[in-house]
């Protein structure tokens, strides 16, 4: 890993969403990257200005293969991507053309999220349940009914987030931490208030997703993919989850890029296994590019323990759905949710843009020698 000064850091890690989008669209332009901007049409940003998705394109239009990484699929976790991006930007300025590799930066895919400091889009949707098959019936998840009240308690006080907490941890010991995981997790399509909603159609970014891919990937016949994640894993470490196939040949291309130890880990979940994810921007990509070969994963970054990310998530609900919370505590609980996700430490900061910079530096190696 390539150690990151204190100066990097600040240079690349921003402190609200117009700052992140600033600096992105002026490392852009010194990388001479075209820039593709789409403004969302149906939300505004806390201020009540526009909200928008960046996308730089560099290397040559033509060329077969492209590295895809994208920023801010769950809102607070995009301060993370945003300063990867802007820090590959700076050192792609010479390296691009001569890859052969287009290169395809997505920022703030949820601008909404990203801007009011939520992990979900503007209709509480995480539009990373979003991208499922909408022509069928959206997956069940039944047991999710039973866990609802206890995730997202209905009032902010401590003997109700205790109560609720009580319950949940009773569920899971009836259950089991494997059921608890999956069934929080996996994704559901019946509570509009609830996590992990996946709504009720394609989302504005989801649209947005596939507009990108039309119009900057087209011809491409094999992508390399990084979804910029925080809030799972060891804090300050990268935690993947790749999903190609285990053990098929994306799977192993995403081994041979980033060690076999780091795509296989058993980590991230508290020792239970992995949801059964459906709808996850992955299978976006493949959707909207079916004939390219697409290798890659959602790479998260630790910040806390399970229980402060549980307590994070309350909080996201809370802040959007709890009427009576007094407006004074607004601002003060948001902080605590962004510092959850992206932690405003300088040491974390330095140790996941250090892993960020490598990571992306063998994604872009892998899709130049990939055939
Ligand atoms: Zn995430």
């Amino acid at each position: 890993m390539q150690p990151v000064s204190i100066a990097l850091a600040s240079s690349c890690f921003s402190p609200s969403y117009a700052s992140a989008r600033g600096r992105f669209l002026l490392a852009a332009d010194r990388a001479g990257a075209r820039l593709d901007i789409f403004t969302n049409t149906v939300a505004r940003g806390p201020d009540g200005g526009t909200l928008t998705t960046d996308v730089a394109v560099l290397g040559p239009p033509d060329a077969q293969n492209a590295l895809v990484i994208v920023s801010g699929t769950h809102g607070p976790e995009g301060f993370v991507g945003s300063a990867a991006q802007i820090a590959l930007l700076d050192a792609l300025a010479t390296q691009a053309q001569a890859l052969d590799v287009r290169v395809v930066l997505v920022h703030a895919i949820n601008p909404w999220g990203f801007a009011h400091i939520s992990r979900t889009t503007e209709n509480n949707v995480d539009l990373n349940r979003n991208f499922i098959d909408w022509r069928s019936p959206p997956p069940a998840n039944p047991p999710y009914a039973d866990l609802h009240p206890l995730l997202c308690p209905s009032e902010w006080s401590p003997q109700a987030i205790e109560a609720a907490n009580a319950g949940r941890d009773a569920w899971t010991v009836k259950h089991g931490l494997d059921a608890y995981v999956n069934v929080t997790s996996r994704g559901q399509y019946s509570h509009p208030d609830g996590l992990h909603y996946g709504g009720i159609g394609r989302e504005w970014s989801n649209l947005t997703l596939e507009t990108i891919i039309e119009r900057h990937l087209d011809g491409v016949k094999r992508i390399a993919l990084i979804d910029w994640h925080t809030g799972l894993g060891e804090p300050g470490e990268p935690f993947f989850l790749c999903f190609n196939e285990r053990g098929g040949p994306g799977w192993e291309r995403a081994c041979g890029w980033w060690g076999r130890e780091s795509v296989e880990t058993k980590g991230g979940f508290e020792g239970a296994g992995r949801p059964s994810y459906s709808g996850l921007l992955f299978h976006g990509v493949q959707q909207f590019a079916p004939a390219a070969e697409v290798t890659g994963a959602v790479i998260e970054f630790g910040t806390r323990s399970r229980a402060e990310m549980r307590y994070a998530l309350q909080i996201d609900h809370c802040l959007r759905f709890d009427a009576t919370l007094p407006k004074s505590q607004h601002a003060a609980m948001r902080e605590q949710l962004l510092d959850a996700f992206s932690p405003f430490s300088p040491g974390w900061q330095r140790s996941v843009l250090g892993h960020a910079i490598a990571i992306q530096q063998q994604a872009l190696q892998g899709a130049a020698g990939w055939r």
